[in-house]
């Protein structure tokens, strides 16, 4: 909220259009991460181009986007996950951009084809099982948690979150409208507690004792192993399975960015997204935030 306001105020205390200022670039993100913050230092160290970055939560940001209309200072909007790039397509946001470069470094299934988004890292949606109480479970597919086996025993965050309703996207993908609509019956028939709290706290349920098994995005584990002395204590008791490795695989999400249709530095906001899709900021998604990368071949 403080970095809207200077970011506000700044534009009303310049000379005329200062948006529209040469070698800019203006970013309204919904990605909150001290990583993504040290990428634009190091972008505008090596370009000489200014960053001004708008943080919220994407549908706020998607809404101020389309009260802005052509008005609107934003160049580029980052999101995260497939479902809310989707969104933001369907709102009429984005243009289309070519560059080589971004073609080259993402693959083609990670960016839409005529180049109104591009993902920028990968996200696993993992389940976290207990060591305890689970030691020898090594396999385990999401179709598994909709059985009467795992009755009182899932954690998952509410349906009401874009993760859950990307992952049963892939269900009716892969499995058609009812069978998904009988997993879902089936989860819901078997959660430990009613939904709450976000992804890390289904992890803190499971090694709580509340559930056996969690539904989450594989790096708030990672992030949690890295945390404060609780986390890292609670992330100690469980254990990561990938599910569905003998069938389609665990569902994969994206964080992505486009150009905005309007962007008054068009040039600057292409020259911004392939340095985030660079070897460097992609080496940093992963170090930093335990992302995946999408370029193929780096850690
Ligand atoms: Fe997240």
């Amino acid at each position: 909220m403080i970095r809207l306001l200077v970011f506000v105020l700044a534009l009303a205390a310049s000379s005329a259009s200062p948006a529209m200022a040469e070698g800019e670039v203006n970013v309204y993100s919904a990605r909150h991460y001290d990583t993504d913050d040290a990428l634009l230092r190091r972008f505008t160290e090596e370009t000489g181009i200014k960053v001004n970055i708008i943080e919220g939560k994407s549908d706020t940001l998607l809404a101020r986007i389309g009260q802005e209309g052509d008005l609107s200072p934003a160049d580029v909007f980052i999101t995260v996950d497939a479902g809310r790039l989707r969104q933001a397509e369907e709102n009429g946001i984005f243009q289309p951009t070519r560059s080589k470069q971004l073609e080259a470094q993402i693959p083609a299934s990670l960016r839409h084809p005529d180049g109104l988004w591009f993902g920028l890292t990968k996200r696993a949606r993992v389940l976290v099982v207990s060591k305890d109480r689970l030691p020898e479970l090594t396999t385990l597919n999401y179709e598994d948690l909709a059985s009467p086996e795992w009755k009182g025993r899932v954690l998952i965050r509410s349906s009401s979150n874009i993760y859950n309703q990307s992952l049963v996207a892939s269900i009716i993908e892969a499995a058609g409208p009812e069978k998904a609509e009988a997993w879902c019956r089936g989860i819901v028939g078997n959660l430990a507690r009613a939904p709450q709290g976000g992804d890390r706290d289904q992890i803190r349920g499971v090694a709580a004792g509340e559930g056996d098994v969690a539904v989450v995005n594989h790096y708030y584990l990672a992030r949690m192993i890295e945390g404060n002395e609780a986390d890292c204590e609670a992330a100690s008791k469980v254990r990561v399975v990938f599910p569905n490795q003998s069938d389609r695989g665990t569902h994969v999400n994206i964080s992505g960015a486009g150009v905005v249709k309007s962007a008054p530095n068009r040039e600057n906001a292409v020259r911004f997204i392939e340095f985030l899709a660079g070897n460097e900021a992609q080496a940093k998604f992963a170090s930093g935030n335990q992302e995946y990368p999408v370029v193929e071949g780096l850690e």
